[in-house]
């Protein structure tokens, strides 16, 4: 039988646009991705950010329709929970699930090597790696691109065009006429790996402070990841200053048991943090934006890639034989989700603040009142109904608000009274 002659074009090669062109290659009879970086299977060490991926239940839901699930996950950890290290050495140990659920760990670059591997071998999947592209022409379906260091622009024409082009996606530039809502942190990160300290592999490990903090993931491969996060402005008096009186003030536990980390740290690669929302994802029935190129949050959720394959989860209900579905419209899918992206932005903005010491002893309070309030009526924390349901981030935003909302006065101050000082 012949099959039905469309293109699908993914721009941008990250793991949500690898993810779309296995997950579409078989409602399209060719599917051409454009990345600007070389081949991960040619070149180690190509994926710049973040070492380690958290990946929970809406990330498996669409990880499990590649139909490779179980190869990625022999690729992960698992983990239980966070150990929350105080500066005294004592140590408190939270949960991720009161039933004891795990989320998985990953290396980004085992992850992405293995869906590039994936790709790679269906065979009407076109890998273009170190191909920039530069501006599209929505009414014609032309992508116009440019290979390698040479400069001539080159087009390609496409039936259905998925943009997962990141943060600074250009395709969801044009589609909002630059009208984005970009979100800057002042606090940068950076990562590094270390090795030698005898830390529970099955858990997160966390130092935080006013002043910055630090995350530590098992690697699986061994060892530790390491991010610090902290403000640009502090990068001299934390990582450059040779008596390190700020930096083991900080992280005393951090200072004796890994004395060259504050080196390590300051040379270390790392980025910016930030959120960005915008009001456009389509191009009338034909064109995309999906992940980060629509949405990206702080990552102290662990949701931002979780959320971009859930895109693709649900995009997945609109596309068949190189088409939007009959009767479907991509202006449903963008209404579908840009309220759970925008839910999970403010949560995990939330969790920043309260990782990295930002919470005032009333915001302290009010989220222990929260927990034991979910917890009484038999409701899943905040944290583990985004990592272990399916349930939409908006409705576990509006419970929490509700709950904030029904909190009494007294009850705050009563408990405000009984709390250490963070
Ligand atoms: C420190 C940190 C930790 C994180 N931890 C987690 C976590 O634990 N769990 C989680 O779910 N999420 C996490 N995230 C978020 C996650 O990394 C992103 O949500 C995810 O990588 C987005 O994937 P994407 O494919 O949409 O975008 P990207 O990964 O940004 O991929 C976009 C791709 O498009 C390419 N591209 C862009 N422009 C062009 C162009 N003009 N021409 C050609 N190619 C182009 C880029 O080279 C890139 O490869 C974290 C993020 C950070 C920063």
């Amino acid at each position: 039988m012949k099959k039905h002659e469309d293109k699908l074009l993914i721009a941008g090669g990250g793991l949500v646009g690898l993810a779309a062109a296995i997950l579409y290659a078989d409602r399209f009879s060719k599917v051409e991705l454009f990345e600007k970086r070389q081949d991960p299977l040619a070149v180690q060490g190509n994926e710049a950010r973040s070492l380690q991926l958290v990946i929970s239940a809406r990330g498996w839901n669409t990880l499990r329709l590649l139909g490779f699930e179980d190869e990625i996950r022999s690729l992960c950890l698992s983990l239980k929970g966070r150990w929350h290290h105080h500066k005294k050495e004592e140590k408190v140990f939270e949960a991720y699930s009161p039933i004891g659920e795990c989320i998985s760990c990953i290396s980004r670059e085992s992850i992405y090597r293995l869906l590039t591997a994936k790709a790679r071998a269906i065979a009407n999947i076109q890998l273009q790696f170190e191909n920039k592209f530069h501006q599209v022409d929505f009414a014609r379906k032309e992508l116009f691109f440019s290979r390698g260091s040479n400069t001539e622009i080159k087009s390609s024409h496409y039936d259905f065009l998925i943009g997962a082009d990141g943060v600074r996606s250009s395709i969801a530039a044009q589609l909002n006429q630059g009208g984005e809502d970009f979100h800057k942190e002042i606090n940068v990160y950076r990562e590094i790996s270390i090795s030698g300290v005898n830390w529970e592999r099955d858990a997160f490990h966390y130092w935080h402070t006013k002043t910055a903090m630090i995350g530590a993931f098992p690697v699986f491969d061994g060892g530790f990841s390491l991010f610090l996060v902290h403000k640009e402005a502090d990068f001299e008096t934390l990582l450059q200053d040779p008596t390190a009186a700020l930096f083991s003030g900080l992280f005393p536990e951090i200072f004796s048991s890994i004395p060259e980390a504050m080196q390590l740290f300051a040379k270390a690669k790392g980025g910016i943090l930030g959120s960005k929302s915008c009001q456009n994802w389509h191009h009338g029935n034909n064109a995309v934006v999906v992940g980060d190129a629509a949405h990206a949050v702080l990552p102290f959720m662990g949701q931002g890639l979780n959320t971009g394959l859930e895109d693709l989860f649900f995009l997945n209900q609109y596309l068949e034989n190189g088409k939007v579905r009959e009767g479907m419209n991509l202006v449903d899918f963008e209404n579908q989700r840009r309220p759970q992206a925008e839910a999970i932005r403010q949560i995990s903005q939330d969790q920043f603040r309260y990782l990295t010491g930002k919470y005032g002893q009333e915001e302290y309070a009010r989220r222990i009142i929260i927990a034991s309030k979910l917890k009484l009526s038999g409701q899943l924390p905040t944290y583990s109904a985004c990592a272990f349901s399916l349930e939409p981030f908006s409705t576990i935003l509006e419970r929490e608000e509700r709950i904030k909302l029904s909190i009494n006065k007294n009850e705050e101050d009563d408990l405000v009274g009984q709390l250490p000082q963070h």
